[in-house]
């Protein structure tokens, strides 16, 4: 019998609690069985929360930088402590290959506090303009929602930035995957964070969510999840005049430029596309390829998706989980239909349910060629292991299909020619571009975010830090 998790509990003013409310379960998308639930917090319980945080913020804001970024690299040593026991858990909660939760989970926060330490010892605390000191300061309380997909990175990337420039936090994880949010909050505590700086509310979006965005005490709201969501939590936001960052959806390219060595620029840009089940949201779900390669490039991409075979999240050697959810994997199969039926050709990948495991919200990973610029496979984030080449005569035309997009998160580039990547990544209307299979995860400092529907705000190194502080000018 496996093993069933207690009710998620809240992190309030360093003492934990186990909410009341409506119940929502927790689901192992390989087994399909119920691991535990989650209830919702409530409005009464979040204004709770932001009290503590915002009466621990009177103190967190005065401390020393160097002790806000000993408790970082402390918590990053607990989290390395733990990773293995922390990858386990997340990928039970949504699936994700554990070979990729030890790196992505584990491994990729410890780096993040410990790059967001080193940012705070060197950041510009003061800073002398025009006659004038500018001083900066943690700003205040920061209302933090985050998604399921990457959750434990999604979770550090705000907290860490908030501990680091002084201001305190309220967090609401997803409702799918609350275990690694409760797990993380004890090692903060554990790591000397003083009770109140980092509080932890479970529940749904529409109350919980809502109750924090629309918080007026926050002093800033730090999402990150969809497009839909992100525009209700701006909306609240906004009705207190509530800073926001938000880090929303991609439909992100992978430029393979003619000169790019194909044997490595297919498979990484093929692993870029699928990796986490394509649950990701740089993932570069458009592969632009020279017209004059795309047959050659079609044989590539069936070879290089073939080493993408689903299997069991707790193997070592899996490389796709399943889906978060049953839900996930039809709309992931009605976008694959849709596709055929508006005349795309699959280059790999059957459209239909994975039938190769007893259980589990599969979907094959799918190529899909052919289809008109305007599909809705194209132009729509899917969030599924579903790639779509899209072919370009010359490189102002690869330029204007890759921007030609809603959204602007992260590209890649492939090519011999590092200086013409450079060039090309020169003219991305994106947040982040990488050239030949450059991972972010291997960047830790390096700003994450986007333009157009892909959101606003960066996360990471000192641009993330900043995000979090309020500036006085003083002047003599
Ligand atoms: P989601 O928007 O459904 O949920 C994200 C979070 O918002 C959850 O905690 C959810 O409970 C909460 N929420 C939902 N509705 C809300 C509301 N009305 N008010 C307040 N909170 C609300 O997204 P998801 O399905 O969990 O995650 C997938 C999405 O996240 C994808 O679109 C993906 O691209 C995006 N994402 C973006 C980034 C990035 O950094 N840009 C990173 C990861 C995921």
């Amino acid at each position: 019998m496996a093993e069933i998790y207690d009710r998620a509990r809240c992190l309030i003013d360093g003492e934990w609690l186990t909410p009341t409310g409506p119940v929502v379960h927790v689901v192992d998308p390989f087994t399909e069985m119920m691991i535990g639930e989650v209830a919702d917090a409530g409005a009464e319980l979040v204004d709770t929360a932001v009290r503590s945080a915002e009466s621990a913020h009177h103190h967190w804001c005065r401390t020393d930088v160097d002790e806000r970024a000993q408790v970082l690299d402390r918590a990053a040593d607990l989290l390395e402590r733990d990773g293995e026991a922390i990858a386990a858990l997340v990928s039970r909660e949504m699936g994700m290959p554990i070979s990729l939760a030890r790196v992505t989970q584990a491994q990729l926060p410890a780096s993040v506090m410990r790059a967001t330490a080193r940012s705070a010892r060197t950041f510009g605390w003061t800073q002398d303009i025009d006659g004038a000191t500018l001083l900066r300061r943690g700003s205040g309380v920061v209302g933090a929602i985050t998604p399921w997909n990457m959750p434990v990175h999604q979770i550090v990337a705000k907290a860490a930035a908030a501990i680091a420039a002084g201001s305190t936090v309220v967090l609401k994880a997803s409702e799918m995957t609350p275990y690694d949010a409760e797990a993380l909050a004890g090692l903060f505590l554990e790591a000397g964070l003083p009770p109140g700086v980092f509080n932890v509310v479970t529940g749904v979006g529409p109350t919980t969510g809502a109750a924090l965005a629309g918080h007026h005490a926050l002093a800033h709201m730090s999402f990150t999840g969809s497009v839909t969501a992100g525009r209700a939590v701006a909306e609240l936001a906004g009705r207190g005049l509530t800073r926001c960052t938000l880090e929303l959806g991609g439909k992100s390219p992978a430029v393979i430029l003619p000169d790019a060595d194909l044997g490595a620029a297919v498979p990484g840009a093929i692993a870029s596309g699928l990796v986490n089940s394509g649950q990701a949201c740089n993932a570069t779900t458009r592969l632009l390829v020279p017209r004059s390669m795309a047959g050659e490039i079609a044989d590539r991409v069936r070879a290089a998706v073939a080493e993408h075979t689903p299997g069991d999240p707790s193997d070592q050697h899996t490389r796709q989980g399943p889906l978060v959810s049953a839900r996930q994997r039809d709309r992931v199969l009605e976008y694959i239909t849709d596709a055929v039926d508006s005349g795309g050709e699959l280059l790999t990948g059957s459209g239909k349910p994975y039938d190769g495991l007893p259980t589990g919200f599969f979907v094959e990973p799918t190529v899909i060629a052919g289809l008109d610029e305007n599909a809705r496979a194209v132009r729509e984030e899917i969030f599924g292991p579903v790639i779509v080449v899209q072919t370009y005569t010359d490189l102002d035309d690869a330029v204007r299909i890759a921007n030609d997009s809603a959204y602007g998160l992260s590209a890649e580039v492939w090519s011999e020619d590092t200086d013409g990547a450079r060039a090309v990544a020169a003219r991305l209307d994106v947040g982040q571009v990488k050239i030949n299979g450059v991972r972010t995860r291997n960047r830790p400092a390096v700003p994450f975010g986007g333009v157009k529907n892909s959101g606003y705000g960066r996360e990471l190194g000192t641009l993330g830090i900043e995000e979090f502080t309020d500036v006085t000018a003083v002047m003599a």
